[in-house]
């Protein structure tokens, strides 16, 4: 099971949405969990100006991490602004090598928020950054399982390949934490983002055969051709034509890379613990740079 996740959103409320449920039930399980967020997302508010929403996000972020049991941190980026350059990414490797996650979790890459596309792209390559031999006052680090959450406005070509089951523990923790926050609520965008993903919770357990779960994807998953990965949603989907996740025709390929469709940080459905991804960070370094 993952043992330190790191969870980078654009704005505060992104990853506590998307990934919060599978921070959860992570730090229940004995991990540790930090979310980032590289903008307080200041602008969305309705009446507030940006500094006075800056506040109450910040409040609101440091308020749900504290419920569920993780880190919080916020950078100083301005919503709608957030640029893709190699000086924010060596801010989050920073934090990458401080805080040494097994696994990230991040923004899927297609948006039609642009903040949220470049904290996908900020992320993977802080990921490389973390890993490479520089100078630098931390030791570097290779993460090892790198991970796209499902989000109401990042659905372009999201497939998921990964299935986490939410346990009704972690579920409740994460509802009664989300609800403090205004936006989650709907009171700035009229969005009724807590009904969305607790539905959507609902939606991806019954694909999954569990009573709720949240969905991911990976970087190896959404380049098949390059990285020669049988297509992972298909084996999720696999059940409704009548085989099981780890059934014989649903198992990857020789020669591919291996990776569990059907859990993370748990176990598998054959009972066997599952670890999160064995895509070691090196291999990745090596093929994505
Ligand atoms: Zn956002």
């Amino acid at each position: 099971m993952s043992r330190n996740v790191l969870a980078i959103g654009g704005h505060i409320g992104d990853m506590d949405l998307t990934s919060g449920p599978t921070l959860a039930k992570l730090v229940l399980e004995g991990a540790n969990a930090t979310i980032v967020a590289l903008t307080a997302g200041e602008r969305g508010h309705p009446r507030l100006s940006p500094a006075e929403y800056r506040l109450q996000k910040v409040a609101e972020g440091e308020a749900f991490a504290t419920a569920i049991g993780a880190d919080f941190m916020v950078l100083g980026h301005s919503e709608g602004f957030l640029p893709d350059s190699d000086e924010v990414a060596l801010e989050l490797a920073t934090i990458i090598r401080e805080k040494q996650p097994d696994t990230v979790i991040t923004h899927w890459r297609h948006s039609k928020q642009r903040d949220h596309e470049h904290a996908a792209r900020l992320a993977e390559r802080a990921r490389y950054l973390a890993d490479l031999p520089m100078d630098h006052e931390l030791p570097r680090h290779a993460v090892r399982t790198f991970l796209y959450g499902e989000n109401a406005e990042d659905l372009e070509s999201f497939e998921p390949s990964a299935y986490v089951p939410i346990p009704d523990e972690a579920f409740y923790r994460w509802v009664s934490a989300i609800r403090h926050q205004a936006f989650a609520r709907g009171e700035t965008d009229g969005f009724r983002h807590i009904d969305y993903y607790t539905a959507l919770m609902t939606l991806r357990g019954c694909l999954a055969g569990y009573p709720r779960a949240c969905a991911f994807t990976d970087h190896y998953a959404q380049n098949e051709s390059r990285y020669s990965c049988q297509p992972p949603n298909r084996r999720a989907l696999g059940r409704n034509s009548g085989s099981a996740p780890g059934d014989e025709k649903d198992r990857p390929r020789a020669g591919s890379i291996p990776f569990r469709n059907d859990c993370v940080g748990g176990r598998a459905r054959d009972g066997k613990t599952c670890a999160v991804s064995p895509v070691d960070s090196r291999r990745r370094s090596d093929r994505a740079e």
